[in-house]
């Protein structure tokens, strides 16, 4: 959803709360859409603090899923955000986006409150996701859930420091 704060620009000492509907169904993130299993409304508080800056704080909710690194499956993973932002429009959108915090979520005077909730995900996003810590996940060889399955391929079995280490390998082989 995009949210003016043209209008609050101009009042002084403004400041309005707001509960914003999350529109995605699914986010894209690391290369995959992951579907919304859970959301809740962002709650929003928007204050003119004169200047032409304008602050943003605020909490949200979103649960994705995540396919497990080793065995696939997908884990519902917890994204619990809270926000607080400060946009100055003193400056240019140029120079906006040079500032170490890029606030692509800005586009003019609207706030996109999607690309918001989205910034913030991508950086709370996890390198490794575990349905469990002892996960076995799946046979190299016949591509059973081996947490579910056994099989009588060959293959020693890893203990989970090594199984730890095989995440690692496989990570380098995707890039
Ligand atoms: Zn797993
Ligand atoms: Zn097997």
């Amino acid at each position: 959803m995009i949210i003016s704060l043209a209008e609050i620009m101009q009042i002084p000492n403004a400041s309005e709360q707001m509960e914003i509907p999350v529109e995605a169904e699914k986010i894209h993130v690391a290369g995959m859409d992951h579907k919304v299993m859970e959301k809740e409304p962002v709650k929003l508080t928007i204050t003119n603090l004169g200047n032409r800056k304008v602050r943003l704080t605020g909490t949200g909710l979103i649960k994705l899923a995540i396919p497990c690194s080793r065995c696939l499956d997908d884990v519902t993973v917890a994204f619990p955000m809270e926000f607080d932002e400060e946009v100055d429009f003193q400056k240019t959108e140029a120079e906006r986006m040079e500032d170490l915090d890029e606030q692509v979520y800005i586009d003019g005077t609207n706030l996109d409150v999607e690309r918001l909730i989205y910034d913030e995900i991508l950086l709370d996003f996890p390198l490794q996701t575990l349905c469990r810590e002892d996960c076995k996940g799946i046979c190299k060889v016949c591509g059973v859930n081996l947490n579910r399955e056994t099989c009588s391929c060959d293959q020693t079995v890893m203990d989970p420091r090594m199984a730890a280490f095989q995440d690692i390998f496989d990570q380098f082989k995707e890039v």
